[in-house]
């Protein structure tokens, strides 16, 4: 046993849990947990635990369907909406999936996606610092305890109580993640009514995807108990902002960050813009990953400060990719600023990477950032920038998705093969779907 896993044990013990959900994500990003006795935890350590893979989503097909759980002891934290009467607890450990007949890594395990991610920037000789700045909507549920989207509040950005009655909300949640190990940095009434975002302290980029899982988790919970919904939605109403969950990274090569650079005119390293020329390039098929739903292009457009087309801005929010203003050493970074809370963030923390790793090794040349309001720029404006756009709908990204083979690498074959599987089948269902919309426009027109 580690000495990790023993300090497990211990906290097992000090703490009174009795019950240990092992985590881990399907293709789509939902959580998947698999409870055991506390009792078992040892065994959870040496032999790991074995589940039948067949029924998650996207995992694999029945006749090859036992996987085995590996528990990360370093992500060990005790549940603070599962505080039992009799003073037990409940806690959870994020597992990595292994594949019982070769022992090895699962290859439809999104941790596993990330960590293929990782390794390659290792191998470079970089360390990746990712912080996501996931915004969300907090709305009342209804008397059967379903959402609705009525908000709670008539908040808007920054704004202070007593408009703001969803702070003890917000601030319960707070405790919360920081009882789950969280270090928030800030958290604030977002533009929208009901809208809110919560800022956590950047890591590397494997315990920041752990984070984005926990995070919804938590938030979800600690909303629930206030019989408030809280949604990840990209766009939960029509005309107002959508939820983003905006992406900062740098890499960092011995403890130094590799995207400062004080001479520069823009405090980026050739390796810094390298990097952004990779995801400027793979932009849309990265799209399919970060925005994966069909709501999240009624977001990806002009006129709410969520991005539409593909540059990169040191001054303005309507770029893909804002450099962030601030210049000391550590804090040197790039923002991507189309990501939205509905992605996998194991998936989206992997393709963003491999993009920009490709930009660092095909020594890609960076565009002239863009400081004009691009929303306000005509088709002409557009080409003679050379600025295209985004994909507009999911069905454009998952062909941009398909024809992009550094992406499609980056996931391999069998999440690829799944992903793309799983969400053309959505688009199809929306196809033959009728939306309110279009009965209010046309049902007395023809
Ligand atoms: N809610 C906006 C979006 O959809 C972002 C607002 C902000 O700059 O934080 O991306
Ligand atoms: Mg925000
Ligand atoms: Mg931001």
């Amino acid at each position: 046993l580690s000495a990790a896993a023993r300090r497990v044990l211990e906290e097992i013990d000090e703490q009174n849990v009795d019950f240990l959900r092992l985590q881990f994500t399907d293709i789509l990003g939902t959580v998947k947990n698999v409870s055991i006795p506390a009792t078992q935890a040892e065994k959870a350590f040496t032999e790991g635990i074995y589940f039948d893979g067949s029924s998650i989503e996207g995992y694999v097909r029945i006749q090859e369907s036992d996987m085995r759980l590996t528990p990360d002891p370093s992500t060990f934290a005790v549940l603070p909406w599962r505080d039992h009467d009799d003073g037990t607890a409940s806690a959870r450990l994020i597992c990595d999936v292994m594949n019982t007949s070769t022992g090895e890594p699962f290859v439809g395990d999104p941790r596993g996606v990330l960590k293929g991610a990782i390794d390659r920037a290792a191998e470079m000789g970089y360390d990746i610092n990712a912080a996501p700045e996931p915004e969300f909507f907090l709305f009342e549920q209804a008397e059967d305890g379903s959402a609705t989207t009525v908000t709670n509040d008539a908040g808007g950005y920054f704004d202070l109580a007593p408009k703001d009655l969803a702070s003890d909300v917000r601030r319960d949640i707070i405790y919360g993640l920081e009882e789950m190990g969280f270090d928030i940095e800030a958290s604030h009434h977002e533009v929208a009514e009901g809208q809110h975002e919560i800022n956590f302290t950047y890591d590397d980029a494997l315990t920041t995807a752990d984070n984005v899982a926990t995070f919804r988790a938590v938030v979800r919970a600690i909303a629930a108990e206030h019989d408030l919904h809280a949604t990840f939605m990209p766009k939960p109403i029509a005309r107002v902002n959508g939820s983003g969950m905006h992406t900062h990274l740098s890499l960092f090569s011995g403890g130094e960050n590799a995207f400062h650079d004080p001479d520069d005119e823009f405090d980026l390293s050739g390796t810094a813009k390298q990097f952004l020329a990779g995801i400027l390039e793979h932009a849309p098929a990265i799209t399919a990953i970060c925005n994966p739903t069909v709501n999240s292009y009624k977001r990806l457009v002009p006129g709410y400060e969520a991005p539409v087309y593909i540059a990169w801005s040191d001054r303005n929010r309507s770029s893909l990719i804002r450099k962030p203003a601030a210049r000391t050493p550590a804090a040197s970074r790039v923002e991507l600023r189309s990501p939205d809370p509905s992605c996998n963030p194991y998936l989206a923390l992997a393709v963003m990477i491999h993009a920009g790793l490709e930009g660092i090794e095909r020594d890609l040349a960076v565009p002239d950032p863009v400081r004009e309001n691009i929303y306000e720029f005509n088709a002409e404006r557009r080409a003679e920038h050379g600025i295209e756009t985004l994909p507009t709908t999911l069905s454009q990204s998952l062909d941009a998705l398909e024809a992009d083979s550094v992406v499609t690498d980056a996931l391999g074959e069998h999440v690829t093969e799944k992903f793309l599987e799983a969400k053309r089948s959505e688009v199809m269902d929306y196809r033959v779907s009728v939306s309110e919309w279009e009965k209010e426009r046309y049902l007395e027109t023809f």
